[in-house]
């Protein structure tokens, strides 16, 4: 293993800031540290499942100490928001993937969130995919195709009935009785796939904006009434991660959460986890100082942008987006969109592709944090500011508005 590599395993989450929810107080923690306990001694009788081999063991042998791997562990307890007492129990549970089977399907999708996964970190998910997590089926990354393939799924899911782990990737077109996806020689629709491959899992995780809202096929007009898992699966617990793509940390977090409780973690309102969508992109973005003090991009390749001031009004919608790509970051932690110039576009909120996708800012912003967290509006930042730049950013948002009604005002016409 590379220097650059080593170095990008051990500053793994070491700029996430632990966020243990003190409201819980010192019972809560010592029941759920008992609670991981059993489960892990519980797994612990459990054989790997096809005898892979384990995460520490992996990282070792990528040419990393036991001490990285333990400092990995460290600010994996702190990005789950877990007191650094559960650390040991952490390891535990990483060096226990190989025990909990997972499944994943994709349906109206791209793909994205696979390639996003595939370029994971720390250690590379490829390692994790191939040696740690016991993938059963992955159709774009196994490789048996055709009726080969099909029996693979049916084989896992009836050997694993009840234990698995069912990644969703990809929308639910339910227009035209399903007919816009179909699979194999049958023709099952995509929605019939879903509600019969969730019948048996332990937990159904939808993994990127289709998967969980709906996403880019679900933009109007939706010509496939394309929805989010959670429109359709019921009765079964169910987890979004969402993001165009997902963040591979925080679906690694979710596996590894549900390895060490046995539970999905704590949820928001939209079913997101905690952990990773507690967090507002505008509170731990590089450039709210620019913000702040009214330092803006005008236009794209202007003195502002040179010197990295705040995209607000160039349309970053991170105060109203959550997230925890401004702390975890993508491709191996080493940039993200906003760190690059360009502004955030909402992709981990619902109706992203129509409501925040658009280089202006947002004339009428009226968030809530789903959360229960910061509350705040854009307008209520704007006002609170009193400045001249706060003051821009009303008027800019005032013409925004118009122009916005202006245009659906010809669309209609
Ligand atoms: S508006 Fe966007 S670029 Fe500006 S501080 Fe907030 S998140 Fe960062
Ligand atoms: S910065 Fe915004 S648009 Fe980009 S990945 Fe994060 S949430 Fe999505």
């Amino acid at each position: 293993m590379g220097t650059d590599k080593q170095d990008a395993v051990k500053s793994l989450f070491t700029a996430q800031s632990a966020k243990v929810d003190t409201n819980k107080g010192d019972a809560y923690y010592e029941k759920l540290y008992d609670q991981c306990r059993a489960r892990l001694d519980e797994l612990k009788k459990l054989a790997p499942i096809n005898s892979r081999r384990d995460f520490r063991t992996v990282i070792e042998e990528e040419g990393l100490e036991r001490r990285d791997f333990l400092k990995w562990a460290s600010a994996t307890t702190a990005m789950l928001m877990l007191p650094a007492s559960f650390t040991p129990l952490v390891a535990e549970a990483a060096v226990m993937m190989n025990r909990v089977p997972v499944v994943w399907i994709e349906l109206q999708d791209c793909a994205g969130n696979s390639e996003a996964l595939l370029r994971s970190d720390g250690p590379k998910i490829d390692e994790i995919i191939l040696d740690i997590i016991s993938l059963e089926f992955h159709e774009t990354l196994m490789a048996a195709s055709g009726h080969q393939a099909e029996k693979q799924l049916e084989d896992a899911i009836e050997t694993f009935k009840g234990k698995y782990l069912l990644f969703v990737e990809g929308s639910v077109p339910k227009g035209l009785d399903g007919a816009y996806g179909t699979l194999g020689a049958k023709a099952e629709t995509f929605i019939d796939h879903l509600k019969r491959l969730s019948e048996n899992a332990a937990a159904v995780i939808a993994v990127g904006s289709c998967a969980t809202f709906g996403g880019i096929p679900a933009a109007a007009p939706n010509p496939t009434d394309a929805v989010g898992v959670m429109d359709v699966v019921k009765g079964k617990p169910i987890i979004n991660i969402p993001a165009c793509p997902a963040n591979p940390s925080n679906m690694v977090g979710v596996l590894l959460h549900y390895v060490l409780t046995g539970q999905v973690p704590e949820l928001d309102s939209l079913l997101r986890p905690k952990f990773a969508f507690g967090y507002r992109i505008h509170d731990n973005c590089e450039r709210r100082a620019h913000f702040d003090a009214g330092e803006y991009v005008e236009e794209w390749g202007d003195e502002g942008a040179k010197n990295n001031f705040c995209l607000y009004k160039v349309g970053c919608k991170g105060p109203m987006t959550f997230n925890n790509c401004s702390i975890v970051r993508y491709n191996e932690g080493v940039n993200w969109p906003v760190g690059v110039g360009r502004g955030c576009i909402g992709c981990s909120e619902p109706d992203f592709w129509d409501k925040y996708a658009y280089e202006r800012p947002m004339a009428n912003a009226n968030i809530k944090a789903p959360t229960g967290g910061v509350e705040k509006t854009v307008d209520e930042f704007g006002l609170g500011l009193l400045t001249a730049a706060g003051v821009g950013i009303a008027i800019h948002a005032a013409a925004s508005a118009v122009a916005g009604k202006k245009e659906s005002e010809r669309e209609e016409a």
